[in-house]
């Protein structure tokens, strides 16, 4: 039996991981996952973390849940796969019926993908075809925010506007129309998220004037730009952005990839604002992080527009081999039966108050905390140098991979993004689970900063 550095030299052999400079692996060797239950992961060697950014966001109702476990088994001598087009099945079938009660009024036709990016570039190609298809050749662009991340395939890559994944590939990327977005923490017209009435759309006001005719989209992260540091925007600015679309005839796409089920403490984030996007797109909690599967959601109207003859040419010509997986769908299912039969929600909406409270009250005195912020079981803690100028740390620094580092000494996953720390963590997580996060994020705070 190999230990766990025998099995982490083993991977390095092999195995290119994503987002990481392989290097920094000589002196940190990757961690190898035995199993896992709740928010509990367990390495070879028996020591365990707690998940509390759900691996990368997606494992919404603890590991190895057994009720999603059971539906995955029973579907996987039922049907494992098979082709969607032309062909169809009943998890599937179920699926939508169910989704469609929950999603904002008006999505009602299901697109199936295999991850998130895919359904990103789905929706955009679908935006653009659409307009195409409907005398209005000239809208051929995209208008996203600053700070935006929706995937890191080339054309989601090119709406995004996190310099770390983009700058490089920017020969290759789309010519996108870049909104300055909401900047809560540093609001350039000094206030405050709570009380504002978005006055900052006026900066969009301005691209949408000036662009909109040539525009077919707009891409939105609602509510919380996740990748860019976990910035949160009041509901009131996702609003105006869909007055905005509605006024210009600008699609406006929600990408609910990371909001979605429960995150921001409503099923979609969309709902807090009242809203119908034209698009949804919605992976990662879907399936509980159990299977990679992401949903293009759309419209009866843009549906309609493809909706022709065969020779008029105008059906929508995208497809992925594991569309529609029934593993996936099954696991989605169970999920949704979860929500209900468990009452997820009104659960989540009582501890996250709780887990609130105990990271402000662990962290808000260090110096070195500029904000903490929070919307559903999402808390994320901005590293400064200087509280009252909000001035950043110095990024060479890597303070919140230091901090990471430390924290994984001490049983707790944070993956920080830069020098913003968060948890993100499964929504079954217990109070007792909240306690000792807390605990070991601020023993490893207090040991890099003092
Ligand atoms: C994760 C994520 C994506 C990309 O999904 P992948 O499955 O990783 O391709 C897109 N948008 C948002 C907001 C995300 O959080």
């Amino acid at each position: 039996m190999l230990n766990q550095e025998q099995w982490a030299k083993k991977d390095l052999e092999y195995i290119w991981h994503p987002c990481s400079q392989m290097k920094d692996y000589e002196h940190f060797l990757p961690i190898v996952i035995d199993h896992a239950k709740g928010t509990v992961l367990t390495d070879v060697n028996g020591k365990t973390y707690l998940d509390v950014v759900s691996s990368w966001w997606c494992n919404l109702l603890g590991h190895c849940n057994p009720i999603i476990s059971r539906a995955v088994k029973n579907q996987l001598d039922q049907l494992e796969h098979v082709i969607f087009a032309n062909f169809t099945h009943k998890p599937a079938i179920k699926l939508c019926e169910e989704l469609a009660q929950i999603v904002p009024k008006g999505l009602c036709k299901f697109n199936f993908m295999d991850n998130g990016s895919a359904s990103i570039e789905a929706a955009m190609k679908m935006s653009f075809q659409y307009h195409h298809q409907t005398g209005n050749p000239q809208k051929v662009k995209f208008m996203a925010l600053s700070d935006a991340y929706h995937g890191e395939t080339l054309g989601a890559l090119g709406v995004g506007g996190v310099d770390l994944y983009s700058e490089m590939y920017k020969p290759l990327l789309l010519d996108t129309i870049r909104i300055p977005g909401p900047d809560c923490y540093r609001c350039p017209k000094n206030l405050n998220r709570e009380t504002c009435q978005a006055e900052c759309i006026d900066q969009a006001e301005h691209y949408f004037a000036q662009y909109a005719n040539e525009t077919a989209a707009m891409l939105v992260e609602p509510l919380l730009q996740g990748a860019a540091g976990m910035k949160i925007y009041p509901p009131i600015y996702l609003r105006k952005i869909r007055e905005l679309c509605t006024r210009y005839q600008v699609h406006l796409i929600a990408d609910e990839i990371a909001t979605g089920f429960g995150r921001t403490g409503t099923m979609f984030a969309c709902e807090q604002a009242e809203i119908t996007p034209d698009i949804m797109c919605i992976s990662k909690g879907l399936t509980g992080g159990y299977m990679p599967m992401a949903i293009t959601i759309t419209t009866q109207c843009i549906y309609d527009a493809f909706y022709a003859d065969y020779l008029e040419g105008k059906a929508f010509m995208h497809s992925h081999t594991y569309s529609g997986n029934p593993l996936g769908c099954s696991a989605a299912l169970a999920v949704l039966g979860l929500f209900a039969e468990e009452d997820i929600l009104s659960q989540t909406k009582a501890k996250a108050p709780v887990f609130h409270q105990m990271v402000v009250e662990a962290l808000s005195e260090h110096p070195n905390v500029g904000e903490i912020r929070t919307i559903g079981l999402i808390n994320a803690i901005e590293l400064v140098a200087n509280k009252e100028t909000k001035e950043a740390l110095d990024s060479k620094n890597r303070t919140g991979y230091q901090i990471y580092k430390e924290a994984l000494n001490r049983g707790l996953l944070l993956r920080p993004l830069g020098d913003v720390l968060y948890f993100n963590p499964p929504l079954t997580i217990t109070e007792e689970e909240m306690k000792q996060a807390v605990a070991h994020c601020k023993a490893a705070i207090t040991a890099i900063l003092g």
